[in-house]
């Protein structure tokens, strides 16, 4: 596939590290204009340190209104992946308000937020966009001690559909992948014991689990013109676990 970002001025969140940084990356590479949005400034000096071209920009999403400042100073953004997340692995039972506030703030609310002044300025520009969500398997199947995360990533699906709903005729495009287990720190985080991690492995098909690149391929191909009728889609990244 020949793609090429040049001209395209594109938002990353969660860049500082895992996924997020891997894809910010490759759609430098692809010679986008990336600005990479993260809240740990010594990851984001990191990743300028390997791509000098790459714009860091350190906020907290949970800072609703600092976000948007510091959006609303970027912009135009043509392309945008929202790709920060947290998890909280806690039994049902044993989670907290403040666990289900963190995950709800980072992987919806924050998502929400800079989706809505990246969208409205499309609008007013009258320029088409692409926007990928990175989601989970979790978001379509109950994972143990995932109960607030399973719930976000499903609300971040249901907001990549009522998105692609209202802002298609806009021609914006918004798509979310599904990504099974990559391990990146959040992917250790849950599965670094190799009882469960075996577990997991057998209930995918192709019996492995994901890399990064795997996951970076289908967003720039979800974000690029190669994928122009593609709209509202949510998509498994996961070796046909959902499938079974
Ligand atoms: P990760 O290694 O933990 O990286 C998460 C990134 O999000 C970090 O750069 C982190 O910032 C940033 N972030 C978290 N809270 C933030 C906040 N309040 N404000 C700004 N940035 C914030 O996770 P990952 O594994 O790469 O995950 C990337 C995406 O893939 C997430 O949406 C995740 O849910 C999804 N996913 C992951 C897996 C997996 O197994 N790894 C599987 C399915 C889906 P800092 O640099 O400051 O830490």
């Amino acid at each position: 596939m020949n793609i090429n970002f040049e001209g395209k001025r594109i938002l990353v969140t969660g860049a500082g590290q895992g996924i997020g940084k891997e894809i910010a990356l490759r759609l430098s590479k692809y010679k986008g204009q990336v600005f990479a949005l993260s809240k740990t400034k010594q990851n984001l000096d990191n990743l300028v340190a390997i791509d000098p071209k790459i714009q860091p920009i350190c906020v907290d999403l949970r800072d609703w209104n600092t976000t948007r400042k510091v959006v609303q100073s970027i912009l135009p953004i043509d392309l945008l992946v929202n790709n920060a997340a947290v998890a909280c692995l806690t039994p049902f039972l044993d989670a907290t308000p403040n666990e289900f506030d963190l995950t709800f703030d980072v992987n919806v609310k924050a998502a929400f937020n800079v989706s809505q002044i990246v969208v409205k300025n499309m609008i007013e520009r009258k320029c088409s966009g692409s926007i990928v969500n990175i989601s989970s398997q979790a978001g379509q199947v109950a994972l143990k001690d995932h109960a607030v995360y399973c719930m976000s990533k499903a609300a971040l699906d249901m907001l990549t559909k009522t998105m692609a709903l209202e802002v298609g005729p806009h021609n914006i495009r918004i798509n979310s992948v599904g990504p099974t287990v990559v391990m990146t720190e959040m992917g250790k985080l849950g599965w670094s014991d190799s009882q469960k991690a075996q577990s997991m492995i057998n209930k995918i098909p192709l019996g492995r689990f994901a890399d990064v690149d795997e996951v970076v391929d289908p967003v720039v191909y979800l974000l690029s013109d190669r994928s122009s009728m593609i709209n509202g889609a949510c998509l498994p990244i996961d070796g046909g676990f959902l499938a079974t």
